[in-house]
């Protein structure tokens, strides 16, 4: 028994499974995303949901997110690259999805019993199976997936202690500049590049990778925190 295992009132009045809350992971690649059938015996069980669960007390939700994807679906954190996070917050219990895309081929399976199976389904036909409430009830927010931020960093700003906060717990995308997209997620897990006296030069050259924020003074974290 894990120290998360238990049941737990929100706010709302709903029971929830996860003393400190659940996670689960949303992993994809081009037009399609891996769905765990869940066991019939699980609750809100013989539905299509992610693979997820309790978090324990010393662990965020990501840490959280990627054991379970590992317990659940043999995925491997080596093949997973986080682009944010959304949090469905109800108030004394939330669950954090964790989205992120494969950095190469997945072959998922139901590695233990709260699987029946585990598999790649087209994201069109999602909104068609049978979901998890939990998970149908965030479907739109997370289908709308903001390109990958990449944080340039400075020397000096490298050594800002809050760069790291910022990196372990992302980025709230309402702190965002204008010009820059949250899509549906809640926060954002930045890439973090260490660039030295580079950072102003090489920080156009991720713009054809995803989203850039360069930070070449400790102030312009501050903006993001
Ligand atoms: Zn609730």
């Amino acid at each position: 028994m894990s120290s998360g295992d238990g049941w737990i009132t929100c706010a709302a009045g709903h029971r929830h499974w996860g003393r400190f809350g659940a996670a689960g992971l949303l992993l994809m690649s081009d037009d399609q995303v891996i769905l765990q059938h869940r066991a019939p015996w699980t609750h809100q069980g013989d539905t299509w949901g992610i693979p997820g669960g309790a978090r324990d007390s010393h662990e965020d939700a990501i840490t959280a997110a990627l054991r379970e994807a590992a317990e659940e679906a043999h995925l491997s954190a080596a093949d997973i690259d986080p682009i944010g996070v959304y949090i469905d917050d109800h108030h004394g219990w939330s669950y954090t999805t964790v989205v992120a895309q494969a950095t190469r081929t997945v072959r998922p399976y139901a590695a233990n019993a709260e699987s029946v199976a585990v598999r790649w389904h087209a994201v069109a036909e999602v909104a068609d199976l049978r979901l998890h409430p939990g998970f149908a009830s965030a479907w739109d927010r997370l289908q709308d997936v903001p390109p990958p931020l990449f944080l340039v960093v400075s020397q000096e700003t490298a050594d800002d202690p809050l760069l790291e906060q910022l990196r372990a717990a992302g980025i709230a995308t309402d702190r965002l500049p204008a010009g820059m997209s949250g899509g549906g997620l809640t926060r954002l897990l930045p890439h973090v590049v260490y660039a030295g006296d580079l950072a102003a030069s090489l920080a156009p050259a991720y713009a054809d990778r995803g989203q850039v924020f360069l930070a070449e003074e400790p102030a312009d974290l501050r903006l993001l925190a």
